[in-house]
């Protein structure tokens, strides 16, 4: 990280000229576009009377130099598709219907992995599914700040319809902004009802083409296949327009999908390449983790030699087992990858000592008035419907023109860990109504940094909220 002379010169109010002749104190021979490092910074901004608040990227980013692309560079890649919807409406089935439909004759016979993702070909076109369906691992990874997802495949029984999981898939892909299709499945049950699926889903607003929406929706049974062609087609179709693309060219940047440690081969990461290369012989870095891709494997159980945009692979060659949801780079050489995963254990260690700041309403009335807080976000668990309508529309009505209370999730029921992952990925507080967290979520929350707030009085958690805005609230012991 770097600042000109000149931009902190005008930071200051001050002239360069009174800079560079500081920084010629200290030894600096310094021009006016000359790029100083924060500590430098810092001494010059000290020597003027300056205090400098340094922003650090909590992001797994770090100490990475980012490249920019060169738009020439710019190709087509597929689109990645993760599935979701409630237990038991055929996510897995859904899942392998499409895998198994898509085995060409010269794989079949040989072993499909499961490797946490795959890629299936329809028109001549790649598709890369993630094997993880649900929402739950779409938002832990949302969490570590990894956004893989193009596309979100909401499944829902077409003899069930629209239920609790389905409405939290809807909101985590919205929170995501990822565009959603849905699929409905089991149309060869004899009590399917896609058309009240669709009613339902128009109650969440998810409007059907058909309708007059923008939500593409398709009828399909993972058990006879039916409808699987036209489920990829629609896929494609909402691909094209997001125009995707990746450079190829340059070193190879991802994210780590799933990872054990193997007790023959050593830490074993499946890892989504999102832009660039990925090749044997590669320096890489993935969270704290380091080393040289050793060796690679694909979806289909074949060694590969590289990887590009889109494609899952299995990596061999870590030092060490990274977490799901880290970002991975290859970097010039293995003595940096060494150095840049020193630094982030050092820091990670420092992180460790030090709360990260997350929204809450003790402090929301600072975070305010620094600017750091445009946006309230709540998620609020109830034990009624009723009360999760009424608190929701009390609380939007306490936006002011610096801050506007969205209440991006609400469901019956306890918290649980996802309501915590999605809190912690949208900087959200979770108010629970006369329900309470269960372990879990006790759990992640106290690592995730997430406020909860419990009540039994609608009016107390308005007055609360409204108190917090206000810089009013009295402290909680
Ligand atoms: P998941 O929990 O969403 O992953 O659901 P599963 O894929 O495990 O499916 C739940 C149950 O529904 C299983 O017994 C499946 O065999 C059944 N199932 C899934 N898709 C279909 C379908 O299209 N038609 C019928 N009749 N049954 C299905």
């Amino acid at each position: 990280d770097t600042i000109s002379v000149k931009d902190l010169a005008m930071k200051m109010n001050k002239s360069a000229g009174e800079l560079i002749k500081k920084l010629m104190g200290l030894g600096v021979m310094a021009t006016i576009n000359q790029e100083v490092d924060v500590e430098t910074a810092e001494i010059l901004a000290n020597e003027f009377g300056f205090e400098v608040d340094i922003k650090v990227d909590e992001s797994t980013y770090d100490f990475i130099e980012e490249i920019e692309d060169d738009p020439a560079d710019l190709v087509p890649r597929p689109c990645v598709v993760t599935v979701m919807g409630h237990v038991d409406h055929g996510k897995t089935s859904l899942l392998d219907a499409i895998r198994e439909s898509n085995v060409t004759a010269s794989e079949a016979g040989g072993i499909t992995q499961h490797i946490g993702a795959y890629q299936v070909v329809h028109d001549g076109k790649k598709i890369t599914f993630l094997d993880t369906p649900g929402h739950e691992a779409f938002t832990a990874m949302r969490a570590r700040g990894a956004q893989v997802t193009d596309i979100a495949i909401l499944v829902v029984a077409a003899d069930d319809g629209v239920m609790p999981q389905t409405v939290e898939a809807i909101n985590h892909s919205k929170a995501a902004e990822v565009p959603i299709i849905v699929a409905i499945n089991k149309i060869d049950k004899p009590d399917a009802r896609p058309e009240r699926v669709m009613q339902e889903l128009t109650e969440h607003g998810l409007v059907p083409e058909e309708w007059g929406g923008d939500t593409i929706c398709v009828p399909v049974s993972a058990k006879t296949r039916e409808g699987l062609e036209n489920l990829l087609e629609m896929i494609l179709l909402v691909a094209e327009v997001q125009e995707l693309k990746a450079n190829p060219k340059r070193l190879a940047k991802g994210t780590v999908i799933e990872a054990e440690l193997d007790k023959g081969r050593g830490p074993v990461a499946t890892v989504l390449v999102q832009t660039g290369t990925l090749k044997i012989g590669d320096s890489i870095v993935a969270g704290t983790a380091y080393g040289k891709v050793r060796a690679m494997i694909d979806d289909k159980g074949r060694r590969v030699k590289k990887a590009g945009p889109s494609t899952p692979v299995e990596v061999l060659g870590l030092s060490d087992v990274p977490q799901a949801g880290d970002i991975f780079h290859a970097v010039k050489d293995d003595k940096t990858a060494k150095t840049i995963s020193e630094k982030r254990l050092a820091k990670k260690r420092e992180e460790e000592l030090k709360a990260t700041t997350k929204v809450s309403l003790d402090d929301l009335f600072k975070q305010i008035q620094e600017g750091n807080v445009k946006e309230l976000n709540i998620i609020i668990k109830a034990d009624v419907q009723g009360s999760i309508e009424a608190l929701k529309q009390s609380l939007m009505k306490l936006s002011t023109d610096e801050v506007r209370v969205n209440a991006i999730h609400g469901g019956v029921g306890a918290i649980t860990e996802t309501d915590i992952m999605l809190a912690s990925a949208s900087n959200a507080i979770v108010i629970g109504f006369n329900v309470r967290p269960d372990a879990n979520a006790r759990k992640a929350a106290e690592t995730e940094k997430v406020d909860i707030r419990l009540y039994r009085v609608i009016y107390n958690a308005i007055e609360d909220v409204k108190a917090a805005m206000q810089g009013l609230l009295d402290p909680e012991f």
